[in-house]
């Protein structure tokens, strides 16, 4: 129901208020969700629906399965294949859940209000803004593309970030063998239409590469043969190697396949300007190097969006890059708002801010020392409060404390030792450098999702908000335990059906065994049955008949 309001620039401003359509009740809190991504998606796909108010927000009304995306770009998958309507997904929970399809473009804590626009409708006044009052307010916006404001790049390149971008990217690959393909050009010319480039040797850029050679080599090249052999795809990376998030051994892998697939690989070169029709690179020794191309894909590093710059100057974060919230996911200084995915990034809390307090704690027998026994009975907790202080331990830099604990099992030298708060300052003094920040990933962000909706729906038996500098056991009040991610592993697909894994552990394991492990993790990662069957009889149909080349 939209209710009319007055707003503070006097003009009256459509209000969305979910509450009205509610049979009478005791009134529940309102959640406003914001983005309909991995985080925000797997947060209202585990909220219960029984406690809570729910308005979802997005200006797309789908989530994307975004580590689909590189396969859409070349016709491997269909777009429809990779999306699930939001409705579809809020109708199967049932209770109380609405959603807006409109974007937000500011936030306003103090009043609890955030101001949205629909970007198809108007209202009365014939912008289509609308206020909307929060309870809480679940921001999981995601990250723009950023261009690093390098010129030419918003005008001239294509990003891979939505589903829209990879039909672009699509449509754009055809068209340039077209072009090159008509009567009138020169050699020159067609070269230039089918030199293909991608700035950013990331995943994301790295798996496109690989399913763009693909789809030349194995579908195009039959329909395109006289210009076929004109075709040449570069990959730009700023340093030294491309994958440089993964194992040296993927990297080394990549590399060398990409090498005998004659995709040219340019690491160490800067992208400093994108015209029209040419792309100018930069490299210590070469200096400037401007070369034709056809299409481009800029694919490399992500921003933080406007509204969200905007609100983090609101409340005193303008000198971050990121909008920073605690360990349980709460935006630092504003009540009541969450944030999670690639919008955020958690600020770990260091040791040494609270090492008076672990040790106070530590103490048991209040004796001002501390004996290798007691850091032992309070290193688990340690551990989960500052997981810097795990890292640390297996790290090979490890000293002081890690040796104690080390030791001291056995060792009755050892055991018998005593720290001071000075020393045991001093033995942790180097933890705080293992500190850590989360990938922008997929599984980071649902991890996160999922994280929070149990949080939300535990909130009413946990009224006592977690805080202090550690969780002490056995203490009786329940509290939550601050976001622990779980890393499962990273694939690269590296095309010609070889993909590399990096597992848990540093187990790595690369080539067609992997490319099965691949499919058969993302069939059963989709979010319905109809997604996965989509996307299970795309990859068939490729298969036997190959990617559709019209469009
Ligand atoms: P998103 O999933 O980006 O969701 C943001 C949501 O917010 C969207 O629904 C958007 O429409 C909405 N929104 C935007 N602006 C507003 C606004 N103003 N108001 C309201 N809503 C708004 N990760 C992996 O782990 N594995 C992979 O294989 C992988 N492959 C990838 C391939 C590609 C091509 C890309 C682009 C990313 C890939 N990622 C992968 C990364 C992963 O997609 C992101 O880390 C993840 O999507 C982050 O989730 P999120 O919910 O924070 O943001
Ligand atoms: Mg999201
Ligand atoms: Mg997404
Ligand atoms: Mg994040
Ligand atoms: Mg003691």
């Amino acid at each position: 129901v939209l209710v009319l309001a007055a707003s503070s620039g006097g003009g009256l401003v459509a209000y969305a208020d979910a509450q009205q359509d509610q049979p009478q009740g005791p009134k529940k809190k309102k959640v406003v969700v914001l983005g309909t991504g991995w985080a925000g998606t797997t947060f209202v796909r585990n909220l219960d629906s029984k406690l809570y108010d729910v308005q979802v927000i997005s200006p797309r009304n789908y989530f994307a399965f975004t580590p689909l995306l590189p396969s859409v770009t070349c016709g491997t998958v269909e777009p429809r294949s990779v999306v699930e309507p939001i409705r579809r997904i809020l109708e199967k929970k049932g209770g109380d859940f609405k959603f807006w399809e409109a974007e937000c473009f500011k936030i306003d804590p103090a009043k609890k209000k955030i101001h949205c626009r629909s970007n198809t409708g108007t209202n009365f006044d014939g912008n289509g803004e609308f206020l909307v009052d929060y309870d809480y307010l679940v921001v999981a916006v995601g990250a723009r593309s950023n261009t690093f404001n390098t010129p030419g790049v918003e005008e001239n390149c294509h990003f891979l970030k939505e589903v829209e971008d990879a039909q672009k990217i699509r449509r754009s690959v055809m068209d340039c063998f077209e072009k090159a393909s008509l009567p009138y050009l020169n050699e020159e010319e067609r070269k230039k239409n089918l030199h293909f480039v991608i700035v950013g040797g990331g995943p994301t850029g790295v798996e496109f590469a690989a399913e763009l050679h693909d789809f030349v080599t194995e579908d195009l090249s039959k329909l395109y043969p006289s210009v076929q052999h004109l075709v040449k795809i570069s990959l730009i990376e700023a340093a030294d190697h491309i994958l440089t998030m993964f194992d040296k051994r993927i990297t080394n892998f990549a590399e060398d396949k990409f090498g005998r697939n004659g995709i040219d690989v340019k690491t160490g070169y800067k992208v400093v300007k994108v015209a029209k029709d040419a792309i100018t690179m930069q490299n210590p020794a070469t200096g400037d190097v401007a070369v034709p191309y056809g299409m481009a894909v800029w694919s490399t590093g992500i921003g933080t969006r406007p509204f969200v710059v905007d609100f983090m100057k609101q409340i005193g974060q303008a000198n971050r890059r990121v909008l920073a919230t605690d360990e349980w996911l709460r935006v630092r200084e504003c009540d009541d708002v969450y944030a999670v995915g690639d919008c955020a990034t958690i600020n770990q809390r260091r040791v040494m801010e609270d090492i008076s307090e672990i040790f106070r704690v530590a103490d048991k027998d209040k004796s001002g020392t501390l004996t290798v026994k007691e850091i032992q009975d309070i290193l688990e907790d340690i551990y989960v409060r500052y997981p810097q202080v795990k890292l640390y331990m297996k790290s090979k830099q490890m000293n002081g404390i890690a040796d104690l604990v080390k030791a001291g099992n056995g060792d009755t030298e050892k055991q018998s030792v005593e720290l001071s708060i000075e020393e045991f300052k001093k033995a942790l003094s180097l933890v705080d450098s293992q500190v850590k920040n989360l990938p922008a990933t997929a599984q980071v962000a649902a991890q996160q999702g999922q994280y929070l909706a149990k949080c939300f729906n535990k909130m009413e038996y946990a009224e006592e908000n977690p805080e202090g500098p550690i969780r002490i056991r056995g203490e009786g009040r329940h509290r939550f335990l601050p976001f622990r991610y779980r890393h499962l592993g990273q694939f690269a697909p590296l095309g010609g059906e070889q993909t590399a894994a990096q597992l848990p552990g540093d187990w790595v394991s690369i080539g067609h065994s992997s490319q099965w492990l691949w499919y058969s993790v993302y069939a059963t990662k989709q979010i319905s049955w109809r997604t996965r069957a989509l996307v299970i009889s795309d990859w068939g149909r490729r298969f036997i008949f190959g990617r559709d080349s019209s469009g």
